[in-house]
């Protein structure tokens, strides 16, 4: 044990000598700093190592009782023991009174060992009970912080006595002050209205059953205001075994309350449409999942619910999904068709809209999935498509069987031509025979015969792309050109029923942008319609063209024949529609469908008199080939 450190105030160093010998001989070794003014002792009292002061009570330049007082405003906590022959009873209890531990009479110095080291031990208990109580006020401090940021108090019920203690903050979730005793009742009186009877019900069974509880209930606030609160208690046995109480938490639950309310209305909003909508988190775990995805994946909310959207719906993109990640986080959206799997193992097509969710720091958290069944609309592109398929078949078979019609007509005019070529072939070869061979006249009838071969070799040409099924593209076109090719081509099938074919064609016509093989489908169908239609009377077939307004272009075929059917004039347009008896009523249809795939009209009127005018319009070009040769 290390030697007690001793502040001695003391004149008589024969007195100093003799309590040391006192303390040593029965008790420690002591070192003793041995004062006699008031400014050796106020030095002394400084020195941190100091345990214990003895004071005498008189002196000659000092006094005890201002040492006292010295001492406790300095050193409260060290123990201050007077030892003086002169302490009459009155001075000692004032002594006492002002806070000295005690006093020893040198007459009776036997009791000054006792009595150190009883003030020693009071010291150090003294000193320990204030750790304690520091090392608790803080760890309350910390509680009531913790309680107060987390918002959650605490509190005590013991069932046995009725007695409630609430924690500061569960005074201040209630907004009570904590002066105010609780109660049960006032605990069930502060509750909503509609939450008491099942609060009671609660803590009833809670108390007979001694179990442990939950209860979520709303506060109302002596403002009116209402809150929210999670109370979780569980019991414990008091010191008293008989005694039960229960100690548990009070969260103030408002804020989450209210997110989940609003959440729960943007949800049932969501709710009300059809598309079907669910959110992953940012590792495409599902988080919602709306009734509209119940219905078009058959997943229940239950079932998709924290599952990873990949797996539950096996989805087909239309491009690598890395690609879409980068679309969303570069412009918070991607839209597009995917193909789903349904729960019944199906597969769906969607047209599908995300969204990427961030939070207020504009960190992306989840994204929203909109989707909506387009099963409906690829079936209709599908039937469009098919449509469309069929259109172009019956297009070809109707060029076709004009092709057939015109057989005659056609080798007829290719036969022209070879003849020619063979009457040069005979000529050239006469010339060539002579003695002396003419060769400028061989080489005129060669190059009459080149002109009649590459004249048949132009008509085959035209024929074969009308016999080709046609998936051409478009072009800039002459439409003199055109016609005037269909005029050659038919002029057999319109001299075998007396009918003669007139042109009369604008020389400044616009070109056009078109298909060239449906141009002269569309012809020949006007042209072969017209002969038919005078077929019983002869005629004249006249075709014209010409530039109109807005850069337009119009064409009419106009006959002298039998003239229109009259009871329904538009129905020459329906498919199938025909008065011959040979008619296949595609012509029209075909043709008037292909004008207006080239931005055209197509319309028939009755001529005055007799037969019947076709007219169609086509957008012309900007420059006329002239103009482009120019430049
Ligand atoms: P088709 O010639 O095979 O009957 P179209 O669609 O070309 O099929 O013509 C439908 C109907 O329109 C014809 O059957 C005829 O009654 C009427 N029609 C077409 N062109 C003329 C015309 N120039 N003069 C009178 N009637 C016409």
């Amino acid at each position: 044990m290390s030697a007690l450190r001793i502040l001695l105030l003391e004149d008589s160093s024969h007195d100093a000598e003799l309590i040391q010998e006192l303390l040593e001989g029965d008790y420690r070794t002591c070192q003793i700093d041995l004062v006699q003014s008031r400014a050796e002792f106020l030095a002394a009292l400084k020195n941190p190592e100091i345990e214990l002061i003895l004071a005498d009570y008189k002196l000659p330049s000092f006094d005890g009782l201002s040492a006292l007082k010295l001492a406790l405003s300095f050193r409260p906590e060290l123990p201050f023991i007077f030892v003086s022959g002169t302490l009459g009873e009155e001075l000692a209890i004032e002594a006492l009174k002002i806070g000295a531990t005690d006093y020893v009479l040198k007459t009776r110095l036997s009791r000054l060992v006792p009595s150190v080291e009883r003030a020693l031990r009071e010291t150090k208990e003294r000193v320990e009970r204030k750790k304690a109580e520091e090392a608790l006020r803080r760890s309350e401090m910390y509680l009531a912080e913790a309680q107060r940021l987390s918002h959650t108090g605490s509190f005590g019920w013991n069932v046995t006595s009725g007695e409630i203690y609430w924690s500061e903050e569960t005074y201040r979730i209630y907004a009570l002050d904590p002066a105010i005793k609780p109660t049960v009742e006032m605990v069930i009186n502060r509750t909503h209205q509609d939450d008491r009877a099942r609060l009671r019900q609660i803590l009833d069974r809670a108390s007979a059953d001694r179990c442990a509880f939950t209860a979520e209930h709303r506060l109302v606030l002596p403002d009116d205001s209402v809150k929210y609160v999670r109370a979780v208690a569980h019991g414990v046995t008091g010191d008293n075994p008989d005694s039960f109480l229960f100690v548990g938490a009070l969260t103030d639950v408002t804020e989450r309350k209210l997110t989940e309310e609003t959440l729960r209305e943007q949800a049932s909003l969501l709710n009300l449409t059809h598309d079907a909508i669910f959110v992953c988190d940012m590792n495409r775990v599902i988080t919602y999942w709306s009734r509209g995805a119940e219905a078009l994946y058959q997943w229940s909310a239950e079932e998709a619910k924290g599952k990873l959207a990949p797996e539950l719906l096996k989805t087909i993109f239309p491009v690598p999904f890395e690609r879409i990640k980068a679309e969303l986080r570069s412009s918070d959206q991607w839209e597009g068709e995917l193909v789903r799997t349904r729960k019944d193992g199906t597969q769906i097509p969607v047209a599908s809209r995300w969204t990427l969710q961030r939070n207020a720091r504009g960190v992306p958290v989840a994204a929203l999935e909109s989707s909506n069944d387009i099963t409906h609309r690829k079936r209709a592109e599908i039937e469009r498509e098919r449509l469309r398929q069929l259109e172009t078949d019956l297009a070809h078979i109707n060029r076709v069987s004009m092709m057939g019609e015109l057989a005659a007509s056609l080798a007829h005019e290719i036969k022209q031509p070879m003849a020619a070529a063979v009457t040069s072939a005979g000529a050239c070869m006469r010339w060539l025979g002579r003695d002396a061979p003419d060769l400028s006249e061989a080489r005129n009838c060669a190059s009459a015969m080149v002109e009649a071969v590459m004249r048949a070799t132009g008509i085959i040409d035209g024929i074969r792309s009308l016999y080709r099924r046609s998936t051409p593209e478009r072009e800039l076109l002459d439409l003199n050109e055109i016609i005037q090719e269909m005029a050659v081509l038919l002029r057999d099938t319109a001299d075998r029923r007396s009918v003669s074919i007139r042109t009369e064609l604008d020389t400044g016509l616009p070109r056009t942008t078109a298909h060239r093989v449906q141009l002269q489908q569309v012809l020949m169908n006007l042209m072969l319609n017209g002969i038919e239609a005078m077929q019983d009377t002869g005629g004249e077939l006249i075709v014209t063209s010409k530039r109109i307004e807005h850069r337009q272009l119009l064409v009419s075929v106009s006959d002298s024949g039998i003239g229109l059917p009259t009871d329904e004039p538009e129905r020459i347009f329906e498919a199938f529609f025909t008065t011959k008896p040979k008619g296949t009523g595609m012509g029209l249809s075909i043709s008037r469908r292909i004008i207006e795939a080239h931005d055209g009209r197509l319309s028939a009127s009755p001529k005055t008199g007799r037969g019947a005018k076709f007219q169609f319009t086509l957008p012309g070009e900007e420059t006329r080939p002239e103009s482009v040769a120019l430049l």
